[in-house]
């Protein structure tokens, strides 16, 4: 039973794996490889001079696999309730229990319609439809969660990336009982 799994692995699952995983939390990370963000190369991502959308997809990757977060390579099909949680199906590595499910699927709202999460229409260009949620990033569904583009946020990677953060954050904090914090401190000599 995995306590978060996230499907999609763009800068807003990215940072949500990664905040999930060090948090401690056992975390999945599923994608299917079409992420916009392949085709982007950014100047305004805060803290970083210049990067290419797959190094900041890879860099982020590797920050989550670093805290333990496991990374499946494939299609999700469905998200089903059971009385224990929740079951995410793929179309070909089989299927794994969650807790929490975060769709980062960013201008894909195909498998939160399939699995009736509500969707409304999007404000953002070229982004017609997204998922419905409340300022918690949560859906109509019980432990379905959305972030990033997907959930309607400004389509930019400093945006998506604070929106998996701030969603794996919340869903952090609900597994806990108590607000969540991730802070390191700078080691003095
Ligand atoms: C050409 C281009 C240039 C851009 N330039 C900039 C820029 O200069 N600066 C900037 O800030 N932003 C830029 N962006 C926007 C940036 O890419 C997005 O704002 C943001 O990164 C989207 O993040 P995301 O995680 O929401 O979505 P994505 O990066 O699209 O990630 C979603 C992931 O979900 C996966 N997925 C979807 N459905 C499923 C499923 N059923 N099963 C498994 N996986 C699934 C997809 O494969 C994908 O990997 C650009 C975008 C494009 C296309």
């Amino acid at each position: 039973m995995f306590d978060i799994v996230i499907v999609g692995a763009g800068p807003a699952g990215g940072s949500a794996a990664l905040f999930a995983a060090k948090a401690g939390k056992k975390t999945l990370l599923i994608d299917n490889d079409k992420s916009m963000t392949k085709r982007a190369w950014m100047e305004n991502h805060y803290g970083i001079m210049e990067i290419s959308g797959p190094d900041l997809i890879e860099t982020g990757k590797k920050q989550a696999a670093k805290f333990g977060a496991e990374l499946v390579e494939d299609q999700v099909i469905n998200v089903k309730k059971t009385e224990q949680g929740l079951v995410v199906e793929t179309a070909e590595k089989g299927s794994f229990e969650a807790k929490h499910v975060i769709l980062a699927t960013g201008a894909v709202v195909a498998l939160a319609e399939e699995i009736g999460v509500k969707t409304k229409d999007g404000t953002e260009p070229r982004i017609k439809t997204v998922v419905d949620v409340d300022a918690q990033g949560k859906t109509n569904i019980e432990g379905i969660w959305a972030a990033g583009t997907c959930a309607g946020v400004s389509v930019h990677t400093i945006i998506t990336a604070g929106d998996g953060a701030k969603v794996a954050i919340n869903v952090i904090s609900e597994l806990n009982g108590e607000r969540y914090v991730d802070h390191d401190v700078l080691k003095t000599n």
